[in-house]
Formats: structure tokens, sequence, C-alpha cells
């Protein structure tokens, strides 16, 4: 899972974003972003901030040689897992100083631990720290904009996020010196959601998010095993992207199981009987989409109803 973790390998936040400092004209003007400082332990300049994902790219570099705070600016390039959605961030940081860019240059990817920049004091920082702030989405425009309060605010699709609703603490990466108050989720209770298995009571579709808005990519016959790894709402997530209706779902474990495989082809076909005439409601389908096995004959695989997919694309 491309879990979003705390991207420091000691926290100590200096300054949270809800006292009565500077970040105060942050989360309470409009829109708004809620920023943390982070020193990385001590007063001195030694902490990397690291990638906080499996990878991310620097969309923008501002401020170099004048007197604004030097500013970084880094996107998911993949939808990320975060203690409260699963969506792209954005995150900019502020203060490293001038030598440190070098080498840096919009458009270069980081991968999960590398580290991307070390804490600096530019711009009339009181001392070595990362000033951090993290959008939800992709960056929107130029990627900041000033609130009601006349602060540059991160600008993303989706707005500012809490640090604690958007990183999970690995307690094998980072150590907690000071959280200032902010109560983080560790990263190995969540890991260990390995879900809950649960059966279909009903041929029901399946959709890429929460609700009904979004299409029916597929569907699963009763008496699918399936594993339920989030609920929001009446909604059911059962893969990385995969929502069904909790209310066709059951613990009771049914006397036939029909187990599951995901596509891996980028638009598989569906069709009436093996080889037979292909369907168009619900398909192609996507790839990773979650299909039963109903049946197989041949090199066909029976996914629901009269609902036939190639074998050789089921993984
Ligand atoms: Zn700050």
């Amino acid at each position: 899972m491309n879990y979003l973790i705390y991207p420091l390998k000691i926290m100590n936040i200096t300054q949270g974003y809800d006292d009565n400092y500077s970040h105060k004209q942050h989360n309470s003007g409009t829109p708004k972003d809620y920023p943390i400082d982070d020193n990385g332990g001590s007063s001195k300049k030694d902490a990397y901030f690291y990638c906080p994902c499996d990878e991310m790219v620097i969309k923008k570099i501002y401020g170099l040689g004048t007197a604004a705070g030097n500013t970084l600016w880094l996107e998911s390039t993949n939808p990320v897992v975060t203690p409260s959605f699963k969506d792209y961030v954005s995150i900019i940081i502020v203060h490293p100083n001038d030598a440190d860019f070098k080498g840096l240059k919009v458009g270069q990817k980081f991968k999960r631990y590398e580290k991307i920049i070390m804490e600096g004091d530019d711009g009339k920082a009181t001392g070595y720290h990362f000033h951090i702030s993290v959008g939800r989405g992709k960056l929107v425009g130029t990627g900041w904009m000033q609130n009601s309060n006349g602060i540059w605010i991160i600008r993303t699709t989706k707005g500012g996020v809490k640090p604690q609703s958007a990183f999970f603490v690995d307690r094998k990466f980072t150590t907690i010196k000071n959280d200032q108050g902010i109560k983080f989720v560790y990263l190995d209770d969540e890991e260990e959601n390995t879900g809950t298995k649960m059966y279909v009571t009903k041929s029901l579709n399946v959709r890429f998010g929460p609700n009904t808005s979004y299409r029916a990519v597929n569907s699963l016959p009763k008496n699918t095993e399936v594993t339920v790894y989030e609920n929001n709402g009446s909604w059911s997530r059962i893969s990385d992207k995969e929502w069904v209706s909790s209310n066709f779902l059951t613990k009771d474990v049914p006397k036939t199981i029909y187990k599951t495989k995901k596509t891996t082809a980028e638009a598989l076909n569906v069709r009436k009987s093996p080889n037979g005439k292909i369907l168009k409601e619900k398909a192609p389908l996507p790839t990773d989409t979650t299909v039963a096995i109903v049946a197989t004959s041949g090199n066909w695989t029976k996914i629901n109803q009269d609902r036939w997919v190639y074998s050789f694309y089921l993984k």
C-alpha cells in the first residue's frame, strides 16, 4: 500500500498548526492550511526531508536568491493512503537554504525514503527547521494562494489537510521527540488491519468510489468471498480502489464460496459465453478489477451471470 508516512527521522515539532504563533494566520483565514514546523530533533542543521510515499515529483521551486523563504512544491505521482483518505497529495516545504537546492530541479522524482532536501533557515527563519504544509489532491495553478489574512498557503484541488490526517507515523522510521500534542496514527496499527473476510449476499455492483455516482465497473455474484479493508458510510472497500454496498455483505460463511482473481489486461473483454459475443455493459474490465471465479471451461472463466473472460488475463 502506498502509505503516506511522516517524512522526518526524528519528529520534533516546534510549532503546531493550532497554536497562537505565526501558523494561526494560516488556519484562521480562508481557505486554510495547517502547517507545522519541525526541526528534526535539534537546533542543529542535520535533518533531511525524506520522500514519504512510493514516489513524489518536484513541481516548483521558488525563492532562491531572494529575501523570501525558499519553497519547494512536491506532488505524489500516484494516490497515497493516509489515515483519512486515499488521494494524491501535495506538500510545500519552506526554509531550505539556497546551497541545498543544488542538483534539484522541477520534474525530478524521488522514491520512498530517498532524501529530498536538508532543513534550513532561509527567509527570516528563527532557526533551522522545515515548515511543512500538506494539501489533498494535485497542485492548482501556481501551487499557492493568499488566504483572507494575506498569508500564502498551499493550493490544491481539495485543500489543506491537518498533518495527523495526512501522515501515518512509521515507528520503524520516525522517533517522536515532540508531537506538540498532535495525535498521529501509527502505521503498524494500520497495517494490522489485514481486512475482514465477508461474503456477497446478492449479485452486486463494484465501483471505484463509495457512492453510486461512480460508474459500476463490474458485478460480483452471490457467495463471492471478499476482503473488506475500510468502511465509509454504507460502503465497503474491497481492494485499493473498489467499493461495494455494505448492505449486501455478510460474515456468515455460505455453503458455496466463489474465490476471486484480479484482471491483468488494460481492457478485458467480457463475453456472453466462452469465446462468445462481446458484451458492452460493465465492460471491458479495467486492470486490477476483482472478478469471481464462478466456473471455468477450457481457457475461459465465468465471472458472474452469463459473463465470461479469457482466463489468461486473470491472476
Ligand atoms: Zn512555519
